[in-house]
């Protein structure tokens, strides 16, 4: 399949996300009528061919978006990377959720500066996971996926390419 030019800049795709709001609650419908190891393989397959075309150094819109969380053995190799003790990485850093969970404490991330990742071999789970389009269970994590739509070009043009795949015809309004 011929991938379409992929669009990349971060008002235009919000402004398509409001005008395709009822359409993509439409596709969503679609996709969870799909067999689910053939959507995770679809979505796997765009995946592989979209995310090398896209520079997420002229993005970072998710490390400047999200609360990236992380976890004790995270935040070792971070402080130990930094030559810092842990607690020096803590103050600085780490806040804790309600739940007690550890955040990065600030968003855009401490960590991100020109785009680019400054702990990058150590950046947390959740950092190289995002945006997860290579897991597989597509079906049971839409909502999440479709959270990000507007945040993340991947998912964006992953999603585009595949409603072309799955032949999804845009809803009437
Ligand atoms: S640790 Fe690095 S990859 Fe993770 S959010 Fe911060 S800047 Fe982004
Ligand atoms: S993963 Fe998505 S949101 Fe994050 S930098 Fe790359 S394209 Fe942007």
């Amino acid at each position: 399949m011929q991938l379409p030019i992929l669009e990349t800049n971060l008002d235009t795709i919000a402004k398509d996300t409001a005008a395709k709001e009822q359409e993509n609650a439409a596709f969503i419908t679609l996709l969870k009528k799909l067999n689910s190891q053939e959507l995770d393989a679809a979505v796997q397959r765009l995946e592989l061919k979209i995310t090398p075309a896209i520079d997420c150094t002229q993005c970072g819109n998710c490390c400047k978006s999200l609360m990236i969380g992380l976890n004790t053995a995270e935040a070792d190799a971070a402080a130990g990377f930094l030559a810092i003790s842990r607690e020096d990485f803590d103050d600085a850093y780490v806040e804790k959720s309600l739940s007690g969970k550890m955040l990065m404490s600030a968003m855009p991330c401490h960590f991100l500066a020109d785009n680019k990742c400054t702990i990058y071999d150590n950046r947390f789970a959740g950092c190289r996971e995002f945006p997860a389009l290579h897991l597989p269970a597509v079906q049971d994590r839409l909502f999440t996926i479709f959270m990000h739509y507007d945040r993340c070009p991947i998912i964006y043009n992953v999603m585009e390419a595949l409603k072309t795949e799955v032949h999804f015809e845009t809803p009437i309004v």
